[in-house]
């Protein structure tokens, strides 16, 4: 490899976390982690500092933040420990970091990974909710930054490497003769599951995904299909793609991570195991490619390839994800707020798998749309869907 990275991994404890970090540690003479971070889980965040050693480790929660430092300054760590969300932005910023690893979970990675392209970082973006929540702020700041944007969601990846002009944020695809982009979605764990089942699922059911290991809120998204909206969103935005060329294909073997549709008839696919430490390598090594440990993929033990249209009935939110992109301004941002509270309260058992998309839908049909053109705008929008859901939820369950 031409140059050594030093590297801000946000979210370092979580399933992208832990996934970059088993690409890193193949090609320890090439990376240097300089900062770990996570929200509370001090444990898993110690044994990383033991292992890597890194300058910095934040935690967002205070109390964690103490704990941990505890901890490091008994085992003799020279690790300094940060908290809050100031931490996490100066880990963001630091000049040694070369390249952020975006891989929080939810809204609460909007702050740090916007600081990254503020500060010109090399952004490896797992979190795809900060970019549907603040959409052209965002590659704005990226733009006028000179930051770079590599994409790690798998079938974002994927288009990214079936478009050799593009440069996300950089220029609209059409000018390069795209007419299509097809994005792959496995359906998962109901795809077939009978409708009238649907009001029983439970969270056990709904995040264990047949062909993906992830974080449990990515996973129940996986399952309502909210998931597969919001990289709909998040394609338009890192490709300068318009919404209607971007069309969702059900493919239940997560073989074909997306394609990526010429007017001369081409179809490019990017084709692999299941397996985000592909991607993650990828962009890690980008333009370079290096081991990443996934298994080749042997194309004759896959054979079948499936390819089928997307049930909107099945999966509301994935119409509810179109219907608040056509909206424009704090759609998105109240859509994806929505989500996250009803994702939260359906993994504690406060509300049946159906009303998620539900809740989203009365959110989003009683909520005042704004124009959002700063970030105290998205914070505020952000905040008025998150305490309506919230009062949705309390009040269904006085009733
Ligand atoms: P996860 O739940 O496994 O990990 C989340 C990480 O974020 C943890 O390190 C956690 O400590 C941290 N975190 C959570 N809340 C936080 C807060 N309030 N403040 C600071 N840090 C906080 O999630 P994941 O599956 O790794 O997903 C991370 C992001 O990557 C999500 O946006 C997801 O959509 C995206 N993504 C994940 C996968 C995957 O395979 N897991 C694939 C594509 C995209
Ligand atoms: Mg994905």
């Amino acid at each position: 490899m031409s140059a050594s990275r030093s590297i801000t991994i946000l979210g370092s404890t979580g399933s992208i976390g832990q996934n970059t970090l088993d690409v890193v540690s193949r090609h320890r003479d090439n990376y240097r982690i300089v900062a770990l971070t996570a929200n509370t889980d001090v444990d898993t965040l110690e044994k990383q500092c033991l292992q890597w050693q890194p300058e910095y480790a934040v935690m967002s929660d205070l109390s964690s933040a103490q704990q941990l430092a505890d901890k490091l300054k008994n085992g003799g760590l020279a690790t300094q420990v940060l908290a809050g969300v100031e931490g996490l932005q100066q880990v963001s910023s630091l000049e040694q970091v070369d390249t952020v690893v975006a891989g929080i979970v939810g809204a609460a990675g909007l702050l740090p990974t916007l600081t990254a392209a503020e500060s010109g970082k090399r952004i490896l973006l797992a979190n795809k909710e900060a970019l549907v929540m603040s959409g052209q702020l965002f590659m704005d700041a990226v733009r006028n930054n000179g930051a770079e944007l590599l994409p790690v969601d798998s079938e974002h990846n994927a288009i990214f490497q079936c478009m050799p002009h593009a440069v996300p944020g950089m220029a609209a695809p059409e000018q390069h003769g795209v007419n299509r982009i097809l994005l792959t979605a496995s359906g998962g764990p109901f795809r077939s599951t009978p409708l009238d089942h649907f009001g029983e699922i439970t969270p056990e059911q709904a995040v264990s995904h047949p062909n993906w290991v992830m974080g449990q809120k990515i996973s129940v998204d996986s399952a309502t299909m909210m998931n597969k909206g919001l990289e709909v969103i998040e394609a338009h935005w890192l490709f300068t793609v318009p919404q209607q060329l971007i069309e969702v294909v059900i493919h239940p073997q997560s073989i074909v991570h997306s394609m990526v549709s010429y007017n001369d008839g081409s179809i490019l696919a990017q084709l692999g195991n299941p397996d985000m430490r592909t991607p993650i390598a990828h962009c890690l090594a980008w333009p370079e490619r290096i081991d990443s440990g996934v298994e080749p993929l042997d194309i004759f033990d896959v054979a079948k390839l499936e390819f089928e249209k997307p049930d909107f009935q099945r999966f509301p939110c994935l119409k509810l994800c179109n219907e608040a992109m056509q909206a424009g301004g704090s759609a998105s941002v109240a859509l994806n707020a929505a989500n996250e509270i009803a994702v939260e309260a359906f993994l504690h058992k406060r509300i049946p798998f159906t009303a998620i998309a539900a809740l989203i839908e009365s959110v989003l049909s009683q909520i005042t749309i704004t124009d959002v053109n700063s970030l105290d705008d998205i914070l505020a929008a952000d905040l008025s869907a998150r305490e309506l859901a919230q009062s949705h939820i309390n009040r269904s369950q006085t009733v």
